[in-house]
């Protein structure tokens, strides 16, 4: 069996319905602060079987202590964690209790019930400003720009120094570049908690009419067309990666890092204008300063990846889109809310 923190989440979903069909056992860990219960019967809709939910604090050593003593677990996939940049600067103690916190009770848990193997969901942030491009993981970790990407960069050490210290640890850092995407069935997909910080929650909305246009931060940036360049991936090669990384730290021990990108970064133009070949509807834009803290480009070297595990990112960027759009339209259709504050407290 294999516990996914965080799993009712975007990319824990994805990742619980890959490990679903590759016939694994999946009990799910989550506070719900980011995600709704809704998502378990979406996950069994598409995989065909109910992951198993527990509704915890990943904090609570507790409640670990007795997931570890109830059920099997051979391993995990921490993926539990706040992700939202500008929060991060506003309340850094809140993203450093849960994602270095986090970390650390869980690693002391899986410790105490003999459980070694473990996969983080790490980001590109680690890397900071690299002056080289691609970015390979040989790439020294930068000087993340905010709290957030300093306490994914803090979990990255908790790990290694936990790992350095006994030799059962078995342990997978993998540094994502751009999610996006849905999974194809228009069923799971990223629903921001509010106004969406990140490039394409924030364009599905303007496609869909729920806000006015797409600000585009900066065109001045030392790139082809001025926009900032990033390597999207889909989150479904994402979750692909996921069982693979698992299924290769099985026979290893240490730490072990890859970059889940595709090897090729995309302007915000370049995305607007595949978004609309993809999908026929015309996205509204409107030049803007840089935004604060942002990086003119920044994408994968992911040959690592695809030596040591057998991951490629197989998704293009239109069928990315066309799949983000999918899901988009389903939603609404769905009559989901456009964000899940608007959702009662309870069940949050
Ligand atoms: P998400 O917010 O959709 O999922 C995170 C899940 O963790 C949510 O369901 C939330 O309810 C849960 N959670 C948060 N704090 C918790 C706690 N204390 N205890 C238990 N559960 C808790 O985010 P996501 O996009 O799926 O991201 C998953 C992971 O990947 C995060 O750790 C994030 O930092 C990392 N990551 C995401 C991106 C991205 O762009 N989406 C990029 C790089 C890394
Ligand atoms: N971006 C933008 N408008 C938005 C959100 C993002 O122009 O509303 C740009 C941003 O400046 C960056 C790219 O889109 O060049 C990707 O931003 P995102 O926040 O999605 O990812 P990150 O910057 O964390 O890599």
């Amino acid at each position: 069996m294999i516990l996914i923190t965080g799993g009712t989440g975007y990319i824990g979903a994805h990742v619980a319905v890959e490990l679903l069909n590759n016939g694994d056992q999946v009990l799910i860990l989550d506070n719900l602060c980011n995600s709704s219960r809704t998502t378990l019967g979406l996950i069994a809709s598409v995989a065909g079987r109910t992951p198993g939910f527990v509704q915890a604090d990943v904090r609570h050593r507790r409640t670990l202590n007795s997931l570890f003593r109830e059920y099997p677990i051979e391993a995990v996939v921490h993926c539990a964690g706040l992700k939202a940049v500008g929060e991060s600067v506003r309340d850094p103690l809140r993203y450093y209790a849960t994602n270095v916190g986090g970390s650390v009770t869980l690693c002391q848990a899986m410790a105490e019930a003999g459980v070694f193997r473990l996969v983080f969901s790490s980001s590109a942030t680690v890397y900071g400003d690299c002056p080289q491009m691609p970015i390979a993981e040989t790439c020294p970790t930068g000087q993340p720009t905010n709290p957030y990407g300093q306490s994914k960069l803090m979990a990255e050490h908790v790990m290694r120094s936990t790992a350095a210290s006994d030799p059962r640890w078995s342990v997978g850092l993998l540094r994502y570049f751009n999610p996006i995407g849905a999974h194809r069935s228009g069923k799971l997909g990223e629903r921001p908690s509010s106004t969406p910080n990140n490039l394409l929650p924030y364009l599905l909305q303007v496609a869909a009419r729920e806000r006015a246009v797409l600000k585009v931060f900066g065109n001045d940036y030392p790139t082809p067309d001025g926009t900032g360049v990033r390597d999207y991936v889909h989150v479904a090669d994402l979750a692909d990666g996921h069982v693979r990384a698992l299924e290769f730290l099985r026979g290893e021990t240490g730490v072990h890092v890859w970059n889940f990108g595709t090897g090729r970064g995309y302007s915000v133009l370049e995305v607007v204008q595949a978004f609309e070949r993809a999908s026929g509807v015309r996205v509204p834009l409107s030049f803007e300063a840089r935004r604060e803290g942002d990086i003119a480009r920044c994408w994968a070297d992911p040959a690592k990846a695809a030596r040591q595990i057998g991951w490629k990112a197989r998704h293009g960027l239109e069928q990315m889109l066309e799949d983000a759009w999918r899901w988009q339209c389903c939603s609404r259709e769905r009559g989901e809310p456009l964000a899940l504050a608007t959702l009662p407290a309870t069940g949050r």
